[in-house]
């Protein structure tokens, strides 16, 4: 099994000018045929720069036939809501924050404009209750489901983290795989995570979410200083003090946003919390312990976790590999990949490393 067969992918030349899709690379299982991926590569360019229209396609799908429903995820597109002055703001500060880190690993600047992005009604259909945004390679969006709280205003913090999230995916490396047919073609790399050609279990799913919420948690943190934030922020900081002062149960640290509302009578308390807290802690783990073992290489633990961020960001997961393998012992991240989707047991295998 191979993670990467460069010889099966073609890579456009980019070079320092804007990228036009989240999808760099089209790569098929056995035949290459140049003319098909191009037209392939200009279709995901299309889509990405004229979301309009391929939206309005999607409508027309429905609305000729309703045999031809689009699939679950595609139904975001009806129950958009639109975006104002404040919400474009926000975008306009991700995006500008996100390429800096594609930046940093000389990506060109990858724009996802106003039309990509979905925010969605708190009460319209969504795919899953356990998710509050998602991104499609494939359609080249991203959509988040707004979210009030008693009639509540919808916190600008709240839709800035999940942007920053899912925009993190938009912006990480992604490719596309067919099996020698034009017309079926599918998601092969999304940062971290890959699908193997002739499997169906994806790779690294888990830690490819740990790194891009933790990539995350970073970037919030500049874009708290905003001013766009400061009323949001204040209040969050002087409900979190006085929890911790005086009932330390109700609060865990890892909430960006409280809000301290009446409803009927009753107090509630709005608690927006980071995700993918066990997956934060295998990579912490992971990193501390690649770390330690390197200390001579290595001056501090935040180095490692560049090695996961460029990864994920050029797709190239060799050098990640490499440092793994050479840390722990050959094949230990190839027993990793494989791991992917069951936490369980990525937590055991890290947490015994040695
Ligand atoms: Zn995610």
């Amino acid at each position: 099994m191979s993670f990467e067969n460069p010889k099966d992918e073609f890579s456009q030349n980019l070079g320092n000018k804007e990228a036009h899709s989240s999808i760099s690379k089209v790569s098929f299982g056995e035949k290459i045929d140049e003319e098909e991926k191009k037209l392939l590569m200009e279709g995901f360019e299309f889509v990405f720069q004229k979301q309009g229209e391929h939206k309005e396609f999607i409508k027309s799908l429905a609305q000729n036939n309703p045999d031809n429903a689009p699939a679950e995820h595609l139904k975001v597109v009806f129950f958009e809501k639109e975006k104002d002055e404040t919400e474009k703001k926000i975008i306009d500060l991700v995006n500008e924050e996100t390429n800096k880190t594609r930046r940093e690993f000389s990506l060109p600047e990858l724009n996802i404009p106003y039309e990509n992005i979905y925010l969605v009604k708190h009460d319209a259909p969504w795919p899953a209750d356990s998710i509050e945004g998602f991104y499609s390679s494939m359609d080249q969006f991203l959509a988040i489901k707004e979210k009030k709280l008693s009639g509540k205003e919808y916190p600008k913090i709240v839709f800035a983290k999940n942007l920053i999230h899912e925009m993190i995916h938009f912006k990480t490396f992604n490719s596309v795989k067919g099996n020698n047919d034009f017309l079926d073609v599918k998601p092969y790399k999304e940062g971290l995570k890959t699908f193997p050609i002739r499997e169906e279990q994806s790779f690294f799913e888990d830690l490819n979410e740990a790194v891009v919420e933790k990539l995350t948690i970073e970037i919030l943190e500049k874009l708290k200083n905003n001013p766009l934030f400061q009323e949001e922020v204040e209040q969050t900081e002087m409900l979190k003090n006085f929890y911790q002062e005086h009932a330390p149960s109700v609060v865990d640290g890892s909430e960006y946003y409280l809000e301290l509302f009446s409803d009927h009578g009753k107090n509630i308390l709005w608690k927006e919390s980071f995700t993918r807290k066990e997956e934060r802690e295998i990579l912490d783990t992971l990193l501390e312990k690649i770390w330690k073992k390197n200390k001579s290489a290595f001056p501090d633990k935040e180095i490692v976790f560049q090695y996961f961020k460029k990864a994920a960001f050029t797709g190239n997961l060799i050098p990640l590999f490499r440092l793994i393998d050479e840390t722990f012992g050959p094949k230990t991240s190839r027993t990793l990949a494989q791991k992917s989707g069951r936490p369980n047991e990525i937590k055991e295998f890290v947490f015994n490393l040695k």
